[in-house]
């Protein structure tokens, strides 16, 4: 049997909704705890240049997220290095079970579990993960110097990857299914004027190939979504960048969700179906999905779970 630990305030989640929701929680004196999970930081640890966070030009992903953790802990807050793997919210104190065998009992929860990469859910591209297929140009990039890869998607990520593999590769072949981005003004121009990007469109990718020993992606195959038509691309890469999932599953069954899993909050608030819970950030939103609409909601959250907690004496 591991420890059982209690706090008033548990926050899931390290990315900046809620390093957002400790500043808060342990300024309101809650001494939150935090649970950092499996990606410490959260989504902007798998990126470079960030230049839509108020206050800086640019700053890099991951050490913006090294500051929010300090300035969490310099405020009270305990970040603890563990993994929720069963909460149950049926009764108070509300139960999380972790990784390490603690059991954190909690009188006020905030879920800031945040989104998770989408796969084409190909049998080729599960094969070849790690091998060739990836969904993190930051983290894998620098494997394919001198080598010719492939980005398929068409959101603000797809084509901040494809930019930064060209650093890289000596071409980055963009692959979308529409016949325009959906990403951002900025980076279509960015992406229009780099000589190194090929933007292939109206076209899917049906199947990843390459060889067996060693397993490694010589091309992927690509069908044109409105003549059928297929070509084979060569490649030594495949970056997967087509959005990303709400981390739900702790909770899909306890909890209202709503637009394919993403949980429902009350408009204007991070209040959940069930008092006492919060939500904040990607976990709950479909719509902005940004540092900053997150860093908001982890506030908006601590600042609710503070009221409620002050409600129930
Ligand atoms: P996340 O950052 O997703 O963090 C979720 C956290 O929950 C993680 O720490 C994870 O470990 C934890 N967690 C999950 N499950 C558990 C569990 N069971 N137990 C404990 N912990 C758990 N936005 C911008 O504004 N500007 C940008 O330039 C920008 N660039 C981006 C580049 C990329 C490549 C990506 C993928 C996203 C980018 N975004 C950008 C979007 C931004 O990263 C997200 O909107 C933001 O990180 C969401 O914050 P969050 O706190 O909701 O969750
Ligand atoms: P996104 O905006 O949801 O875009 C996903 C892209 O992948 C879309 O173009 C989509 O096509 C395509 N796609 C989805 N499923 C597919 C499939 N099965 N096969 C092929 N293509 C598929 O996701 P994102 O780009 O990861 O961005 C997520 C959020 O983070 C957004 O809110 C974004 O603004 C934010 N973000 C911001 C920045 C920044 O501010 N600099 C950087 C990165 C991310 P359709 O267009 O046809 O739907």
């Amino acid at each position: 049997m591991g420890d059982t630990r209690h706090t008033k305030l548990l926050i899931i989640g390290s990315g900046p909704a809620g390093y957002t929701a400790a500043v808060y929680g342990a300024r309101a004196m809650l001494e939150p705890l935090l649970i950092q999970g499996l990606q410490p930081g959260g989504q902007l640890t798998i990126t470079t240049e960030v230049e839509n966070w108020p206050g800086d030009i640019e700053v890099q992903g991951p050490d913006l997220m090294v500051r929010m953790q300090a300035h969490a802990e310099a405020m009270g807050a305990e970040v603890i290095a563990d993994y929720i793997t069963r909460l149950d919210l049926s009764k108070r104190p509300f139960t999380a079970a972790a990784d390490s065998g603690t059991t954190y009992t909690a009188d006020a929860v905030v879920l800031a579990t945040g989104a998770q990469a989408k796969w084409l859910d190909l049998p080729s591209e599960q094969k070849f993960k790690g091998f060739g297929v990836s969904a993190c140009a930051t983290c894998d990039g620098f494997f394919y110097r001198g080598r010719d890869v492939v980005v398929v998607g068409g959101g603000n990520t797809a084509m901040e990857e494809a930019i930064f593999l060209t650093n890289f590769a000596s071409k980055v072949t963009m692959v979308h299914r529409r016949g325009e981005f959906r990403g951002e003004r900025i980076l279509r121009d960015r992406v229009a004027k780099n000589p190194k990007i090929q933007v292939i469109w109206d076209s899917e990718v049906i199947e990843v190939k390459g060889t067996e020993a060693p397993l490694g992606v010589t091309a992927v195959t690509l069908r044109n979504v409105q003549t059928g038509a297929t070509q084979d691309v060569p490649c030594a890469g495949l970056f997967v960048a087509i959005g990303h999932a709400p981390a739900s599953e702790l909770v899909k069954d306890q909890l209202e969700l709503h637009n394919g899993g993403y949980v429902k909050v009350e408009p204007g608030s991070t209040r959940t179906s069930i008092p006492g819970v919060f939500a904040a950030g990607d976990l709950t939103d479909h719509v902005y999905r940004q540092a900053v609409t997150s860093a908001g909601m982890g506030c908006m959250a601590a600042l609710d779970a503070e009221r409620w907690l002050a409600g129930q004496g």
